[in-house]
């Protein structure tokens, strides 16, 4: 006999067995399914949860609330130290700010985080309010021919003494490996805590237009 998807859903539901990690519940809208059958207007029809994470809730551990993320934002897991760094840091507007941020690790552009939140604050999860600046470095290859010649420990330091032809010929040689090395180098961004990016007036841009 066939079975109605409502029926269907009601027997899944019962049988279903999620497995649960340690701080982890069963999501009490889809019951581990993350999909949920829904009806309105004499109508039923699935649909995707979107409270929860593979149909699981993950508990804090410093306020019990339950979050989607490992990603709570209440003020226990918002570290002291994270506390302490943010309120010492300069803030800076999410509109002036023209650097790159971090995110996941990669060097972005801090535009990026825009959709980011978007997702976060679209699906009711929680959302930070700033963000870490970074500061800019380059990267390049220095080696010194000179030094490297004179340093040397197994020979004693006239054994090099260079006429002028090889003296030239060092110098181009020099020269060549500073242009590749110039030529070679690139841009490095490492997270600061002096200065937090403050999202709040795009949060609100974005709360405006959705
Ligand atoms: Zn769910
Ligand atoms: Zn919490």
């Amino acid at each position: 006999m066939r079975k109605t998807t409502k029926e269907l859903f009601g027997e899944i539901k019962e049988r279903i067995i999620v497995d649960l990690e340690e701080n982890e519940v069963i999501c009490e809208h889809c019951n581990g399914l993350k999909m949920k059958y829904v009806e309105s207007n004499g109508k039923g029809h699935v649909e995707y949860c979107n409270k929860c994470h593979n149909g699981k809730m993950r508990v804090c551990k410093h306020c019990g609330k339950l979050n989607s993320t490992s990603y709570c934002g209440c003020r226990g897991e918002w570290s002291e130290k994270e506390y302490i760094r943010f309120s010492k840091a300069k803030k800076i507007s999410y509109y002036d700010y023209d650097g790159k941020i971090l995110m996941s690790e990669r060097a972005c552009d801090v535009s990026d985080i825009e959709d980011y939140l978007y997702d976060l604050i679209k699906n009711d999860e929680n959302y930070p309010e700033y963000w870490w600046a970074t500061e800019k470095d380059n990267f390049s290859l220095s080696v010194d021919l000179y030094d490297q010649i004179n340093n040397n420990e197994f020979v004693d330091s006239d054994w090099f003494d260079l006429d002028n032809e090889w003296d030239d010929r060092l110098t181009q040689a020099q020269d060549l490996i500073d242009r590749w090395a110039h030529d070679k180098a690139f841009d490095t961004y490492t997270e600061t805590w002096k200065i937090a990016i403050d999202l709040k007036p795009l949060i609100k841009k974005i709360k405006e237009e959705s």
